[in-house]
């Protein structure tokens, strides 16, 4: 009982209201610092006053789970490798009250302490998203909840953890002839990491996001509240948490909606030589009705051999023909469609894309198939994954540029930056395909250009070892960005990633204020998710 977590939970209420809760608006300011230093370290953000006393306090929580103070380094690393924040400690959490008192017991020491909250799901951010200096660093993944509930009715859907993988979701959900209809590229990654930006692939065009495709969530916020909350039941709070950045509650559960899943899928692959063929392309099959169930494309720039290393998964349907396909030097434009199948009904699904193709205009001899399994395909960046770790290339500095431009500027952005800024892409692939924002909801907290048709244009580059790859990419992502503001295309950063508080204020544009009105609702001393960088944690005054 004389524990300050107990004190606390009586006085919950009482101590709310004397809080004059200083939400600070203001990133941390200096640029150098962030990010840029590989040792484990980064003093950006000032330390808490009493730092050797946070261990011992912590030590004092009554948790199902538990928090270890040592060998941290770990939390302090991502798939980005770029950033190296240090935290206190890393609580494993085995309930959701876990999270809940924790977070309670931080708001109860905030007037000693600067204490921050990050739920990291798999660590697959790029700048430090997930990470909390000298803060406490939620293994989401830990997390024991009940296993998954499938609900098989007229409306399926799944009821997940917050750090469930989108792997096992696929796997548990195929048993009942069901899967998720919006997916990412690669499955490796935790619900709650993707609700938080917003989840987009080859499928978004039809389904919208990730972030469309849920029904209900349970949130822990940033007041140590447990809430669930839906379109129905607390729909700020909702909306809020969707593409919110995990500034407003950390996700426990999740219900997503379900669709019926096929078993196979025909994988085809054809080849622009011309921008505008390839986006117009696009741009009908993404908007026709009976259209392919997955339309993604990419961009070849000084890649010879390409059509070779394809040989091993794809067939080219001409071989003659596609061997002797010459690129003579162009840019090439790549259009990747997957359609869903039933192997019983092949001749009609045949029939389908031979219709589907005959309204393209891709290079004749540049048809590729190829034919794999549902889980195959959906599963295939994992594939590469581990390719690339055998190697030992994949612990390497990601510096990636995730950008959505509106269509009616995407050939300008074309034009300016593939060949031109971007001489290469020998780092890594650079993707391309429009999507349908008919089918995103606007009222999440994810931030588009405003057009009915967005390109989500993404440069993935490794930053190979013994190079100055990382910062010959890192300057070339600021080149494309410089370009994206001078000739005002109405660029918006996806995953995004931002220094200062004017940046991220554009960034948000109309939405700034209903960003800054929820956080201070739901996280008014701004303790969740501090690797954003967008909010700093207040001091509380009792
Ligand atoms: P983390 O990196 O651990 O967390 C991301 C952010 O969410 C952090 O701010 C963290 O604090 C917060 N967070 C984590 N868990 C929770 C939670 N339960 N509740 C609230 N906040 C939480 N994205 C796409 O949209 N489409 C793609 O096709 C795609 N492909 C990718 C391929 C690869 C190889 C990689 C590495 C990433 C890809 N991503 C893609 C990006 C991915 O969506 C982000 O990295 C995202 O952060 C998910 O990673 P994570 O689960 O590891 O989350």
């Amino acid at each position: 009982m004389g524990s300050p977590v107990c004190g606390f939970l009586k006085q919950n209420n009482i101590i709310f209201l004397r809080f004059f809760a200083i939400l600070v608006l203001s990133c941390i300011p200096d640029r150098t610092n962030l990010c840029s230093n590989p040792s484990f370290d980064t003093p950006t953000i000032p330390p808490h006053s009493s730092s050797s006393s946070i261990p011992s306090s912590l030590k004092t929580l009554t948790l199902d789970g538990y928090f270890s103070f040592e060998n941290l380094k770990h939390a302090a690393k991502d798939f980005g490798n770029i950033c190296h924040y240090l935290p206190i400690a890393v609580l494993h959490p085995k309930s959701v009250s876990d999270i809940s008192s924790t977070i309670k017991h931080i708001l109860y020491m905030s007037s000693v302490t600067k204490l921050t909250v990050a739920a990291r799901g798999r660590g697959h951010s790029l700048q430090g998203q997930a990470q909390a200096y000298q803060g406490v660093v939620i293994n989401m993944e830990s997390l024991d909840r009940p296993s998954m509930y499938i609900e098989n009715g007229e409306v399926p859907y799944v009821d997940v953890s917050g750090g469930e993988l989108w792997i096992n979701i696929l796997h548990e959900t195929l048993k009942y002839g069901l899967s998720p209809k919006s997916w990412t590229d690669y499955l490796h990654l935790t619900v709650g990491g993707t609700l938080s930006n917003a989840g987009i692939s080859g499928q978004a065009f039809r389904h919208g996001p990730q972030i469309n495709n849920v029904y209900q969530l349970e949130v822990v916020t940033g007041r140590g509240e447990v809430v669930t909350c839906s379109d129905k039941e607390n729909a700020d709070l909702f909306y809020g948490v969707l593409g919110g950045l995990g500034q407003f509650g950390i996700i426990t559960r999740a219900r997503i909606s379900l669709g019926p899943a096929e078993k196979m899928v025909k994988w085809i692959r054809v080849l622009y030589s011309e921008f505008s063929t390839f986006s117009n392309d696009q741009e009908h099959l993404i908007s026709s009705n009976n259209s392919f169930d997955y339309i993604e494309g990419f961009v070849m720039i000084n890649r010879t051999g390409l059509l070779n290393n394809w040989r091993s998964s794809f067939n080219p349907k001409d071989p003659i023909q596609a061997s002797q396909f010459s690129s003579d030097g162009k840019i090439l434009y790549c259009l990747e469609m997957v359609k869903y199948f039933n192997p019983e009904k092949i001749d009609v699904l045949n029939q389908d894309i031979e219709k589907l193709l005959s309204e393209l205009n891709y290079i004749p001899s540049t048809l590729f198939l190829s034919e794999v399994s549902y889980v195959e395909f959906l599963d295939r960046v994992h594939l590469s994954e581990i390719k690339l770790r055998s190697k030992g290339l994949r612990e390497v500095p990601h510096p990636w540029l995730n950008l959505l431009i509106p269509k009616s500027r995407i050939f300008d952005f074309a034009e300016g930056v593939f060949g031109n800024i971007v001489k290469d892409n020998n780092n890594g692939p650079i993707l391309i395909y429009p999507v349908n924002k008919a089918k995103w909801n606007n009222r999440t907290s994810m931030v588009t250009p405003e057009e009915d048709i967005i390109y989500l244009v993404a440069f993935l580059s490794s930053a190979l070892p013994g190079t100055d790859g990382l910062e010959h990419i890192m300057t070339q992502n600021q080149h494309i960005l410089d370009f994206c503001a001078k000739a005002q295309l109405g660029a918006k950063q996806y995953l995004p990633h931002y220094h200062t508080q004017d940046e991220w204020r554009a960034h948000f544009g109309t939405q700034w204020e209903t960003f800054v009105q929820r956080k201070s609702a739901y996280d008014p001393l701004a303790i969740l998710a501090p690797g954003q960088r967008i909010f700093q944690k207040a001091i509380s005054i009792t």
